[in-house]
């Protein structure tokens, strides 16, 4: 358990809704495991008020936060200086304050989604061909920009709203080309990974009506939504043989930067986070 003291470093997540974040659960058990004086809380921020929280928070009272759906591209727009890799996504996920009053902002989704691809398809190789990304919002952005970063061929951005794949592909640059829906079978054809960054099959929703099928054998498939852990989109993949990578890994990749961000080191090893996530989640761990 954490220990509250004068001193204790305060940072936290910030969202709408934010009660269903499993980011506490993360930092707080790393916090403790660490044992420093430290404590990361959800901060359920209304929709007209998220830049007046942040400018109150200028001058270091709070570390820092990380930002979740839909405030990630007011984070960067709130922030007074950003990484390349947020400027590129047009999103960040982590806002820190300086005690000088100023805010800088991250992104490390696309780190998480790296990530999360190392430890659960290990042989995947970003260059060696293109990656589909389902969807333009804060996520997709992220994966977007780390994927063109880390020298994907051509990262190819299905979306349901087709203006919007456009704009992304074209703020990505020649190494991107925008789809709609209704193309997706070929954009799937020689993909190399397809993830499904779109809020559909959230928390049991229907899931994306897309023909997986049409991907190579070898293809891996990955759905950044968590909850349920075993998406639609993630059974569909599975039953076609293709290997997987689940949400629920990039949101542990992801927290593990933002931790150093706000705590000023690397979470420490030895407490098993996503065991401590699945039991929270209700899932056999
Ligand atoms: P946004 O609201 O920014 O974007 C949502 C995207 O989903 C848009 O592209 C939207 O398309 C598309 N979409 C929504 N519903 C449907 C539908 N029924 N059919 C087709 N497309 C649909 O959300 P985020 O990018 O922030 O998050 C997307 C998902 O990824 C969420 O479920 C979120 O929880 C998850 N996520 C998980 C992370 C993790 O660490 N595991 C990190 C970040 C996100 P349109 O443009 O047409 O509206």
């Amino acid at each position: 358990m954490t220990s509250i003291s004068g001193k204790t470093r305060v940072a936290g997540v910030v969202g709408q809704p934010i009660a269903h974040s499993l980011s506490p659960v993360l930092h707080n058990a790393w916090l403790a495991e660490a044992g420093l004086d430290g404590v990361y809380v959800p901060f359920a921020v209304e929709a007209d008020s998220f830049f007046r929280f942040v400018d109150s928070l200028r001058g270091g009272s709070v570390a820092g936060f990380n930002v979740t759906l839909p405030f990630k591209a007011e984070a960067l727009a709130a922030a007074d200086s950003a990484t390349p890799r947020a400027r590129m996504a047009h999103a960040a996920n982590v806002l820190v304050f300086a005690a000088d009053g100023t805010i800088a902002a991250d992104n490390t989704d696309g780190l998480g989604v790296l990530g999360a691809f190392a430890v659960q398809a290990p042989g995947f190789d970003p260059k060696a061909g293109p990656v589909v990304i389902l969807g333009a919002g804060g996520g997709a952005q992220g994966a977007a920009a780390a994927f063109v970063d880390a020298g994907c061929p051509q990262v190819r951005i299905v979306n349901r709203t087709e203006d919007k794949a456009l704009d992304l592909a074209d703020r990505l640059g020649p190494g991107a080309r925008g789809f709609t829906l209704d193309q997706a079978a070929e954009a799937f054809a020689d993909a190399t990974a397809v993830i499904n960054a779109t809020s559909a099959g959230l928390n049991g929703g229907p899931g994306l009506d897309v023909p997986l099928s049409a991907t190579p054998a070898t293809c891996v498939v990955m759905d950044m939504v968590y909850k349920p852990l075993k998406t639609p989109f993630l059974m569909q993949a599975e039953r076609l043989g293709r290997p997987t990578v689940d949400g629920l890994e990039m949101l542990i990749r992801q927290a593990i930067p933002s931790f150093e961000a706000f705590f000023g080191q690397a979470p420490p090893a030895g407490v098993d986070v996503r065991r401590l996530a699945l039991l929270t989640l209700g899932l056999d761990a």
